[in-house]
């Protein structure tokens, strides 16, 4: 709902504001970079400003720039709004415009908040900028004041330089602005759970580098299919950076490991995909590994089998989705475009042995699996096909 005249989106981050002055700077910079590149890349008209702690749009389409401003991670919230002068008649007469343009019976509030120095305050806004939406609308309807439960909320924010008047605050992310921590491999297998934790760690600011196991006649093209469309839904989160998917062709490993292996097998296919990530790691320069395992999802996701697992890599392995139910992921895959409906079944499921251990003890993990295991998994890291040439 854009206010007659809307030329501009205040845009609202919230966890940079809790960082010392030079890190919040540094961070917002980011910010604002991370934001002039998502109006590029979906071709949104404006230039973007750092202001008292937000940060400003000034734009032609303040709708599309309110949605790009709502999938930039750091972005708390993002309002369109019209630029008026901090004066009490230029703010009135904005709300009346908007008023009349947009009010259609029940309840509003107008609701005001200042900084900087006018002579007037917010609750002077508020009584106002009240009576002249009432003025605006009452001959044709019967408007009712609510400040608790209203149907329609005039805002308002008053800066020392100019005043915005908006209808309409949009959710965005939250998070850190990307770029502001290290980069982490992210395991997409192309099932539903892998791209909802890499765009969780790309959510608090490490950009991903995605990284697929070929399984050969254990996965199949549908599979690679599914996690190459993963990857470029991420890569729209994260404009300019390069996130085509790395593939390591792991079919024949995984083939030798079945043969070789029985009940533990799954607590060695996991460490050999570690060991794989950790390599691609030391090549991009990553610094963790993130995957979209979750607490008792499967009987390798056990604390027990954690506890074996991990012990495959020296990086740490960040588990975002560590906490949620499947329906929770499935849902939070929905909100942010990855999810589809003919869900795949996905490749270590067909090469999981009938009766696999939840709780294996880390020895007999070690002594079933193949001595030259991480071998394999070097060569098969060293084959992984790498993007030729990283995109503008
Ligand atoms: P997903 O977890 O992606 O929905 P899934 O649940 O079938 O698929 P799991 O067996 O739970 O996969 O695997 C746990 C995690 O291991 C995945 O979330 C992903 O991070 C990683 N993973 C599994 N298979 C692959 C693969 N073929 N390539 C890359 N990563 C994989
Ligand atoms: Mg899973």
């Amino acid at each position: 709902m854009l206010p007659p005249g809307a030329d501009s989106v205040v845009v609202r981050h919230g966890d940079v504001g809790v960082k010392s002055s030079q890190v919040q700077a540094n961070m917002e910079t980011t910010l604002r970079e991370n934001l002039v590149a998502m109006l590029g890349a979906r071709g949104v008209p404006g230039t973007v400003e750092r202001e008292w702690g937000r940060l400003l749009v000034r734009t032609s389409d303040p709708t599309a720039a309110a949605d790009a401003a709502a999938d930039t991670f750091g972005v708390v919230s993002a309002s369109p709004a019209v630029s008026v002068a901090p004066e009490m008649e230029a703010i009135t007469d904005a709300l009346a415009d908007a008023a009349r343009e947009h009010y259609d019976g029940g309840a509003f509030a107008v609701d005001a908040r200042r900084a900087g120095e006018h002579d007037f305050d917010s609750h002077d806004v508020n009584r106002e900028g009240g009576d002249a939406v009432w003025q605006a609308v009452e001959g044709e309807f019967d408007p009712e004041v609510d400040l608790d439960d209203p149907d329609l909320t005039f805002s308002v924010e008053v800066r020392q330089e100019e005043a915005f008047v908006f209808l309409e605050t949009r959710d965005g992310p939250g998070g850190m602005p990307l770029g502001t921590q290290k980069p982490l491999v992210a395991l997409v297998s192309g099932g539903i759970d892998s791209p909802v934790a890499a765009w969780e760690a790309m959510k608090r600011g490490s950009p991903v580098v995605p990284l697929y196991l070929d399984l050969g006649r254990f996965g199949g093209p549908d599979h690679r299919a599914r996690a190459e469309e993963t990857a470029r839904r991420l890569a729209e989160f994260a404009p300019g950076e390069d996130y085509r998917l790395r593939v390591a062709p792991a079919g024949d490993a995984v083939q030798r490991l079945t043969e070789r292996t029985g009940r533990t097998r799954m607590l060695s296919y996991r460490r050999f995909m570690y060991r794989v990530a950790e390599h691609v790691a030391e090549d991009v320069g990553a610094v963790g590994i993130v995957t979209g395992e979750a607490m008792g999802q499967k009987s390798s996701q056990t604390a027990a089998n954690f506890a074996v697992v991990d012990g495959a890599t020296a990086l740490p392995i960040h588990r975002p989705l560590f906490s949620l139910d499947k329906q929770e992921i499935i849902a939070r895959a929905r909100e942010i475009g990855t999810y589809r409906d003919s869900t795949l079944d996905v490749g270590c499921n067909r090469l999981a042995p009938s009766q696999p251990l939840t709780a294996a003890p880390a020895e007999s993990v070690r002594k079933d699996e193949p001595d030259d295991l991480f071998e394999w998994a070097r060569e098969v890291a060293d084959a992984v096909e790498r993007p030729a040439e990283v995109e503008a």
